[in-house]
């Protein structure tokens, strides 16, 4: 082999590898972590660098949080919380549809989730340890109702009933996100992506010929995983007692909501729900965290496009009857 001819063989080989590869990147937002993944070729590289692409997922986390934040008072949702009780508030398309998907899983799940629980739940405090008196929480459950949240789509406004509804989008708005994020990297060309915010998990496609593995975290050993899944093309979502919480006289208090009683849900210790929508399966995770194994399963099992794990508080787990056919579990 001529000298020309190992030279033109070693810089093909040296441009192959490099015009297309995986690119990955943390970051926080939204009081969590967040994990992206993307294979990059040289169709997507025409329009993106790898890390404009970054950028946009940040960029749309952040966008996102700023608008749905409770933490922050110049945020769109905060802005409900502070007028709507006295009068109809316009907000933008994206929250409206946001609201009008939370009241359907409302009443889809008969109250078990409903974003009106913020009227109690923000009287929790997990880092200071801090929780409602029984009193205080009873007088909440007065503005726990989701029914009070009032939608008018021609004028793209939300009223409230009674004057203390307060409502919090946490358990579907970072599923939400991660769904905005994926259609923006296949808008840019991407075939191949993993975006996660926290227990939120959305997958383009596949990891190149393989599944992705998703883990699903031990509910009380941080650093082991419960189980490995192998998906792809698919959305996952866990919600766990110990993302959130602090333990008082042996009791674990932690940020999911029984909108019945405005104490912790505590049938179970995590939930994971498996489908094609992030925002369906943010929200899903925590309804069925609320309604607990029997209820939560049959909930799951008259939903054709969703999968659950559950591990109850035996720490046993349980899967679906759609996951038990599944050869590849
Ligand atoms: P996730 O992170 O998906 O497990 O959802 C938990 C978050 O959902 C909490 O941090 C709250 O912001 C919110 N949340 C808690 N309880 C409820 C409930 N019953 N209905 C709707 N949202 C809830
Ligand atoms: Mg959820």
């Amino acid at each position: 082999m001529s000298k020309r001819i190992i030279f033109t063989t070693i810089l093909l080989l040296f441009t192959d590898t490099v015009s297309a590869e995986w690119f990955s990147n943390n970051f926080k937002v939204m009081g969590t972590q967040a994990h992206i993944e993307f294979w990059l070729d040289e169709s997507a590289k025409v329009n993106s660098t790898s890390q404009q692409l970054i950028v946009l997922v940040q960029e749309e986390m952040h966008r996102i949080d700023r608008a749905m934040s409770p933490y922050k008072t110049t945020s769109e949702l905060s802005l409900v919380n502070s007028k709507a009780g006295t009068q109809a508030v316009v907000i933008t398309s994206e929250l409206f549809e946001l609201l009008n998907e939370s009241q359907k899983i409302a009443e889809l799940s008969d109250g078990a989730f409903d974003i009106t629980y913020a009227s109690v739940g923000y009287q929790y405090d997990y880092r200071k340890k801090q929780k409602p008196s029984q009193a205080s929480i009873e007088r909440a459950l007065k503005a726990i109702d989701y029914h009070a949240v009032i939608l008018d789509r021609a004028k793209s406004t939300v009223r409230f009933s009674h004057s203390d509804v307060k409502i919090d989008l946490g358990g579907i708005a970072k599923g939400y996100a991660v769904k905005r994020c994926l259609e923006l990297l296949k808008i840019a060309g991407i075939k191949h992506a993993l975006v996660s915010a926290g227990g939120d998990t959305g997958l383009l496609g596949d990891r190149r010929g393989r599944p992705w593995y998703v883990g699903i975290k031990h509910p009380r050993a941080e650093e082991k995983t419960a189980v490995k899944l192998p998906l792809s093309n698919e959305s996952i979502s866990t919600s766990g007692d110990y993302e959130r919480y602090f333990i008082e006289d042996g009791v674990r208090y932690h940020h999911i909501i029984n909108p019945k009683t405005g104490d912790s849900a505590r049938k179970v210790v995590s939930v994971s729900i498996i489908g094609k929508d992030s925002t369906y399966v943010d929200a899903l995770s925590t309804t069925v965290f609320v309604k607990g194994l029997q209820e939560g399963m049959a909930f799951i099992e008259q939903l054709p496009d969703y999968e659950a794990i559950i591990i109850d508080n035996q720490q046993t787990l349980h899967v679906s009857k759609g996951l038990q056919r599944n050869k590849s579990l």
